[in-house]
C-alpha cells in the first residue's frame, strides 16, 4: 500500500501518521520525490483501514500496490535512482559505458585493456576474477590475486571497477571492489543478496538464465530490503530454444523494468549474444531502448582469451561501438 502525502505537510505531521502506523506493525518506507511525498507500506497491510488515512488532511491518496515488491517498485519511489560509483552516475538519464575482458589474466593485459576502453569513453572497468563456470575443469579465474591486479588497474587509471561476488565468505576481499556483481547463476542465491544488503556497496544484479523480471525485482527486493538501496539491474539474456546466439537478449526488459521499477537497467550484449559480430547491434537497439547503460566485454586477444574470447571485442571495436552509441543517445 502507498499513501501520497500532500505538498506543504510538516514533518510533525508526518510523525504522527508513521508513528500511528508503527503501532499497527506497518514499517514505513519514504520517498521524497520533487513533487510528492510518497509513502510507503511495508507489513501486514491488509488490516489497515485504508478509508481511515484517505480521509486524513494531509494524505493525497491512498493506492494498493499489487506487485509483491515494495522497495523497488515505481510505485513507492517515483523518481529515478542515481547510483553513484565515485562519481560515476548511472540512472536518471546518466549513462555509462562498463567495459573489460571476461577475466582478468595478466596485469598488462588488464592494464591495457582498461586504458583503451577509458580512451573510448568507458568509465568504469570490468572484469573477472572468481568465475562461474559451467565445468569445474574450465578457468575459475585468478581468484584474489585477479582482484589486485583489478585493483592495479583501478589506481593505474582511475576507473571504478566491477567484479564478480561467488560467496559470502568472499565478501572481506571485496573491500576495495567499486561495484559487486551478483552473477546469473547466483541471482537467486538468497543469502549472498541478503549480505550484500548489509554492505552500502553498489550492486550489479544480473537476470538469471531462466528467471523473469518479477523474480529478478524480487531479488533486488532482497538486498534493499536488507538496507542497501545502491542497484543496478542487467538484462544479459535468457535460455530460450534458440541455439544460434548463447542466449536470447530480451530486450524488452528494458522498458518493462524501467516501468516497474526506479533502478538503473544495464544491458550485457557480450553474454546476451555470445558472438562479437553481434554485440554491437545488440548494443545499439539497447541504448535507442533506454538503457542507463552497457556491460561489453573487450579483450586485447580475443583469439587468445581465457574465457569467452568469441564473445569479445577487440578494443578498436569497442571504440566504434562506444562512438555510435553516443550518436544513438544524441538522438535520444
Ligand atoms: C560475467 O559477467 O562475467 C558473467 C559470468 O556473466 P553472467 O553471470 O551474465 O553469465
Ligand atoms: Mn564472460
Amino acid at each position: 500500500m502507498i499513501a501520497v502525502i500532500k505538498k506543504g505537510t510538516t514533518q510533525e505531521q508526518m510523525d504522527v501518521l508513521v508513528q500511528w502506523l508503527a503501532t499497527q506493525n506497518i514499517e514505513v518506507h519514504i520517498s521524497q520525490g520533487h513533487n510528492y511525498t510518497v509513502l510507503g507500506l511495508i507489513g501486514d497491510t491488509t488490516h489497515v483501514d485504508m478509508d481511515l488515512i484517505e480521509s486524513l488532511d494531509i494524505v493525497e491518496s491512498v493506492k494498493k500496490v499489487s506487485e509483491p515488491f515494495k522497495q523497488c517498485s515505481k510505485k513507492f519511489h517515483p523518481d529515478d535512482t542515481v547510483v553513484d560509483v565515485n562519481g560515476m552516475k548511472i540512472g536518471g538519464g546518466h549513462f555509462q559505458l562498463i567495459a573489460g575482458p571476461c577475466s582478468v589474466e595478466s596485469k598488462d593485459q588488464i592494464i591495457s585493456v582498461a586504458e583503451s576502453v577509458k580512451a573510448s569513453g568507458a568509465g568504469i572497468l570490468r572484469g573477472g576474477a572468481f568465475k562461474p563456470r559451467t565445468s569445474p575443469y574450465d578457468f575459475q579465474g585468478l581468484k584474489s590475486v585477479g582482484l589486485d591486479l583489478l585493483l592495479e588497474a583501478k589506481r593505474a587509471t582511475g576507473m571504478p571497477i566491477v567484479t564478480e561476488i561467488m560467496n559470502t565468505e568472499h565478501l572481506p576481499l571485496f573491500e576495495q571492489v567499486d561495484i559487486i556483481q551478483v552473477g546469473a547463476r547466483n541471482m537467486q542465491n538468497f543469502e549472498l543478496l541478503k549480505a550484500l544488503g548489509h554492505t552500502n556497496k553498489p550492486i550489479l544484479l544480473k537476470r538469471g538464465l531462466a528467471n523473469t523480471m518479477k523474480e529478478l525485482l524480487m531479488s533486488a527486493e532482497y538486498i534493499m530490503a536488507s538496507g542497501n538501496p545502491n542497484i543496478i539491474l542487467c538484462e544479459r539474456g535468457i535460455r530460450t530454444y534458440e541455439t544460434y546466439t548463447r542466449n536470447t537478449l530480451d530486450l524488452s526488459a528494458v522498458p518493462m523494468l524501467k516501468e516497474l521499477s526506479h533502478l538503473p537497467v544495464v544491458v550485457d550484449p557480450s553474454h546476451a549474444t555470445g558472438s562479437s559480430k553481434l554485440v554491437k547491434p545488440m548494443a545499439l537497439a539497447a541504448a535507442a531502448a533506454g538503457a542507463d547503460g552497457l556491460m561489453i566485454e573487450v579483450h586485447n586477444d580475443p583469439l587468445h582469451a581465457w574465457c569467452d574470447g568469441a564473445q569479445s571485442l577487440t578494443p578498436e571495436q569497442f571504440a566504434d561501438v562506444a562512438e555510435k552509441v553516443r550518436k544513438i543517445r544524441e538522438i535520444l
